[in-house]
């Protein structure tokens, strides 16, 4: 949660950044709830204190024999006590409201954010290769891949329902071969693998930033206060949640692991194939560094600059595009998204997702630091994508297709395939 000095002296700024990003928050009512609060704390104060003193003097009117005064006070501590217990309830009421709200209150964004609605609004900064053209009619990913046996869609729907799938054979180890290259990339660069929870609490979502906005974007385990969790990012952060880190060095953590979305309010929307599904695969990329805008301004690039690593080992064409507001989540001060070609699509589509949230994890989920001078003070987060499958399968498949329907496997990859060149047509 953002420190409520800082909300109150940034009212305005605040609210735009939550209207900017599509987030329902009042900071005016949040602002009068912490008020009322703050009032009624002062009120229970007082009345503790006069009671405390009541119940002295009633002692001591006793001992002076004084039987009516004490009486009399006696009557005071009742009314007090009263009022005390009015003053107790409705504080809680307010304490609550003020938490409920301002776990609502957006990151900041970057000066550099473009403004805008929704993806559409979203900046090309870069692009790297040219879309392909191809001179024979190319096929699609859910065609290549039931050409060659690589992918089942009407299984994965028949045991799991809509947006499920089976990969399989080489589709299977292409799924594999992509994260392995992409773990072996972020170890190589200094990340530390972990393997992570990925059925947690609801603590851990709330206090990564997950919630309470995107609840509903997320599966919950009945009767269990746990769900599963969309992005290791989650599990990847909370693991220094209420700790002080030694930060000299930014920690870099990278974990592989399934991602669960129910993807509510996307209904109709990118229904064919591999793009939009319930469970996918993701190798995440996290950092936690000292409070220097500079430094998390550097690392940003870094972790983006790895996915571009990625795909250009994977010989692919893509851009990287500047995220505007509209596009941003409640808990992202600055974004870049990767989208790679996918020729079915006729378009770019978003591979990766760069993440820079300054110390908006690090306060909710209590992680300090002892800066240069020893003081405590929160750390900053980042995050990326290092490599999401199947959808990276996508432009993997649709790119790399001959003219004689085998598909050809670029040369960082062959090694995770044992050797294989391409998949050709049985
Ligand atoms: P995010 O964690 O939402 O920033 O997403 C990171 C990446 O995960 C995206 O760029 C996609 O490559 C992939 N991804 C996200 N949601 C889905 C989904 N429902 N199905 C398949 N891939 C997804």
């Amino acid at each position: 949660m953002l420190d409520i000095q800082f909300i109150r002296q940034h009212r305005d700024m605040i609210q735009s950044v939550a209207d900017g990003k599509g987030i329902r928050l009042s900071v005016d009512e949040l602002l009068s709830w912490d008020d009322r609060k703050r009032k009624l704390l002062q009120e229970a104060e007082t009345l503790r204190h006069t009671r405390n003193a009541h119940s002295r003097d009633i002692g001591r009117f006793i001992g002076e024999g004084k039987r009516e005064d004490a009486e009399q006070l006696r009557k005071d501590v009742q009314k007090t006590n009263h009022r005390l217990s009015q003053v107790e309830t409705e504080l809680a009421e307010a304490e609550s409201q003020v938490t409920l709200l301002a776990m609502r209150v957006p990151n900041p964004v970057s000066p550099d954010t473009p403004a805008g609605r929704s993806d559409q609004d979203n900046v090309e900064v870069k692009r790297v290769g040219e879309p392909t053209a191809f001179d024979f009619t190319a096929k699609d990913h859910v065609a290549l891949g039931e050409l060659h046996g690589l992918i089942d869609i009407p299984r994965g729907v028949k045991t799991a329902g809509t947006r499920n799938y089976y990969l399989k054979g080489a589709g299977a180890l292409l799924h594999r071969a992509v994260q392995q290259l992409a773990l072996d990339l972020l170890i190589a660069n200094g990340f530390t693998l972990l393997e992570v929870p990925l059925l947690v609490r609801t603590e851990a979502m709330a206090h990564t930033g997950f919630f309470p906005t995107g609840e509903d974007q997320t599966y919950r385990i009945a009767d269990e206060n746990k769900w599963l969790v969309g992005t290791s990012e989650v599990p990847l952060v909370s693991y220094h949640a209420d700790e002080i880190i030694d930060l000299r060095e930014p920690r870099k953590y990278a974990a592989v692991s399934q991602c669960f979305r129910n993807e509510v309010g996307s209904s109709g929307r990118d229904v064919h194939g591999l793009y939009r599904v319930h469970q996918f695969a993701k190798v995440e990329q996290v950092i936690l560094c000292e409070a220097s805008m500079e430094l998390s301004e550097r690392l940003l690039h870094e972790i983006t600059g790895h996915a571009e690593e990625l795909l250009q080992q994977l010989e692919l064409p893509y851009r990287v595009m500047s995220v505007c507001i509209g596009d941003m989540s409640q808990k992202t001060y600055k974004q870049f998204d990767i989208e790679t070609w996918m020729p079915s699509r006729q378009a770019y589509g978003e591979t990766h997702s760069s993440s820079a949230l300054l110390d908006f994890q690090a306060r909710r989920s209590n992680i300090r630091y002892r800066d240069a001078g020893g003081k405590l003070a929160y750390c900053y987060t980042l995050n990326n994508t290092a490599v999401a499958s199947p959808r990276i399968l996508i432009p993997l498949l649709e790119n790399h297709q001959q003219e004689d329907g085998s598909i050809r496997i670029p040369q960082a990859l062959q090694p995770y395939m044992n050797g294989l060149e391409q998949l050709v047509l049985q």
